[in-house]
């Protein structure tokens, strides 16, 4: 049977090669450009999402198209960051694996240049590169674009935004005219469209899905959270998702240095990525989250930009990007190579208006979610234990000498106990968490952040105290019966009584500030069912390690995020101390729960000693930057919400 890369037009050599990388099929992509392409006749636009297969959309036809018996540049590829740049050179290499004398060299900021400069002296044909280290070896003299027939501006809205068009001009003005220039866009703002007037004769444009649109394979979801309650909701989303392997976004560095940190005090295994970390720390958290030793990677755009980490199962949006455009890049990270994914917003109820517009810019529904309650976390935790234990490899052989000791020790107990045990060793703590754990939704057009849960009546209002109750629906109470259970213990009148939220095994009721002690007086011994009633004053006990824990307070003992901190269960955690690999990759427990010395290769940086790199990094200042490490970009050019 013929290959359908062959029937596409590609030669046996790359056939085989794209065929070891396990391509079957061509992407839409691929399908409707290569044949194009190949032509090598024509200017091109692709308006298409990272992750489509790109690379191979433009890379295939180009191996086709080059005279790999001339040692001498014949195409040039620019894109806008060293990951990028790194990708698709590694990506060309594998393509052109089976060709005869076929030489690919990745040129980019942040590493030697003198190895570069080797490469290119011993004769390359590809050249991938960053703007403004090709333009430094330019401007060396080190290159010669005279025979070059083919320019890839990859990722070209990318590039314009991080302020590289200049760089683009005097590139291309040392290649020939008739060369021909393929771009690509995952959007296609006018910046974009007037660079396709200026460098393109007549390109042949292919719209990969609607302009804009979407993968197909992702799916977004947002949740409304007050802002106090982000950094909780993000946590709950994660404990929600066992195995989660995600790229969270942040606006600016700081931000994602702070979220990250604070996750990884909370035993999370996590890292930040951005501008402000060396070049070797960022190839060093990259590393770990390739190779999945990590499962939260906290990032900024820029940094983040083009990365192509296959199996990504969520993107989370910790806040929404600045510029509309760059919630398609950063959806784009999962949902890759034809797997499926989940993009997430963590919005406030004053950004719904924000979730329409992209709505209608990326032409997908936008799935309200709630946000789990402790309950739901504890029972999937719960479950995802039980089932890593099921599936566990048991080394035999390192512990067949302590089972008789493990025997002995369970001697007294049925099979059902140990396991009750064992099961209870888990949830009992994530039971007394859950007890403690309010739920973080907000409803949309809803401030309670800042004026209050209800008019006059939610926590923080005038005139009421919100309190905890251990009794709820499970005990079959309906509102009615927790009005009157508090009216007749707490010994008040019913118009005393405010907002009654009844959940699961434990509710939340307001009461006039003036009665709350007369409250909780009444309430000091009183029984249901056998079992003493506890009221606490909500907020105080109550909350997650949210927004408060930011300051740096370490959690209480017993809470479910602290105890993160000996593990509970996710796959990821525990293997991240200095990016060495713990064999199991199951419960991970993290011995002591220290993670000294962990997080990226000698801890991070000090904000305060900044470098050259750093100046004007959140301004969107017009500097060139190279390989990926400048922030913000140039935002003034994009389209604002
Ligand atoms: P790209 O958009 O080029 O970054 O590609 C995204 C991912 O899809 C990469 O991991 C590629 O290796 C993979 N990929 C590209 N083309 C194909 C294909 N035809 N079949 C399967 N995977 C592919």
């Amino acid at each position: 049977m013929t290959n359908p890369f062959q029937l596409l037009g590609i030669s046996d050599d790359v056939v085989n090669a794209v065929k070891d990388l396990g391509f079957e099929t061509p992407t839409p992509i691929q399908e409707q450009s290569i044949p194009v392409l190949l032509e090598g006749t024509n200017d091109f636009v692709g308006l298409a999402q990272t992750g489509t297969g790109k690379t191979a959309a433009f890379g295939l036809p180009l191996l086709e198209l080059i005279d790999f018996k001339v040692n001498k540049p014949q195409a040039l590829i620019l894109c806008p960051t060293r990951e990028l740049c790194l990708q698709i050179a590694n990506d060309l290499k594998n393509f052109s694996k089976n060709v005869a004398n076929a030489h690919v060299v990745a040129v980019y900021g942040g590493a030697n240049i003198m190895q570069q400069l080797r490469e290119i002296r011993q004769g390359v044909q590809i050249v991938v590169a960053t703007p403004g280290r090709m333009l430094d070896i330019i401007g060396r003299k080190a290159i010669d674009f005279s025979s070059v027939k083919y320019v890839v501006l990859d990722e070209a809205d990318e590039m314009l935004n991080m302020g590289f068009q200049d760089d683009i001009n005097d590139i291309l003005s040392t290649t020939p005219d008739d060369k021909k220039t393929w771009l690509f866009s995952a959007t296609m703002p006018a910046e974009v469209r007037r660079i396709a007037k200026k460098y393109m004769n007549e390109p042949v444009e292919l719209t990969m899905g609607t302009k804009n649109t979407g993968n197909v394979n992702i799916e977004h979801e947002y949740y409304i959270v007050r802002a106090r309650d982000k950094y909780a909701a993000l946590k709950r989303i994660v404990d929600f998702n066992p195995e989660i392997f995600a790229v969270v976004f942040c606006k600016t560095k700081l931000d994602t240095q702070d979220v990250a940190e604070h996750l990884i005090k909370d035993g999370y295994n996590a890292d930040a990525l951005h501008g402000d970390l060396s070049q070797q720390q960022r190839d060093k958290v990259m590393q770990r989250f390739r190779e999945r030793n990590m499962q939260l990677l906290i990032a900024t755009d820029v940094a983040a930009r083009g990365i192509d980490v296959s199996g990504v199962t969520h993107v989370i949006n910790y806040s929404l990007p600045d510029e509309i455009e760059s919630y398609t890049h950063r959806s784009g990270r999962t949902g890759r190579a034809g797997k499926t994914g989940i993009s997430i917003c963590i919005i406030n109820s004053k950004e719904v208006g924000k979730i329409r517009q992209l709505e209608r810019i990326i032409g997908k529904q936008f799935t309200k979610a709630e946000l789990p309650t402790g309950f739901d976390v504890c029972e999937k935790q719960l479950f995802s234990l039980v089932h890593k234990v099921h599936n566990v490899e048991v080394n035999i052989e390192q512990i067949d000498q302590y089972i008789p000791r493990i025997m002995d020790e369970f001697k007294e107990l049925s099979k059902e106990d140990v396991i009750k045990r064992f099961a209870s060793l888990e949830f009992n703590r994530f039971l007394d968490y859950y007890s403690k754990a309010p739920d973080l939704n907000a409803a949309a057009g809803d401030d309670r952040g800042e004026r209050g849960e209800r008019a006059g009546r939610g926590r923080g209002s005038e005139g009421y105290t919100r309190l905890f109750i251990n009794l709820g629906s499970v005990d079959e109470f309906t509102r009615g019966d927790m009005l009157s259970f508090i009216c007749n213990n707490g010994k008040i009148g019913g118009k005393s009584v405010g907002k009654i939220d009844l959940k699961g095994v434990f509710s939340f009721f307001e009461v006039e500030d003036a009665v709350a002690d007369t409250v909780f007086e009444g309430f000091k011994s009183v029984e249901f069912n056998g079992r003493q009633v506890r009221i606490e004053k909500s907020g105080d006990g109550g909350r997650e390690g949210g927004g408060e824990r930011r300051g740096g307070g370490e959690r209480r003992s017993g809470g479910f995020g602290g105890e993160r901190k000996s593990g509970g269960g996710g796959g990821y955690r525990g293997g991240s101390g200095g990016g060495e690999r713990r064999s199991s990759g199951g419960s991970g427990r993290r011995e002591g729960g220290s993670r000294e010395g962990g997080t990226s290769g000698g801890g991070f940086r000090d904000f305060s000693g900044r470098s050259r790199d750093e100046k004007g990094g959140n301004t969107g200042g017009s500097g060139r930057r190279e390989g990926g490490s400048r922030e913000g970009g140039s935002g003034e050019r994009r389209k604002k919400w």
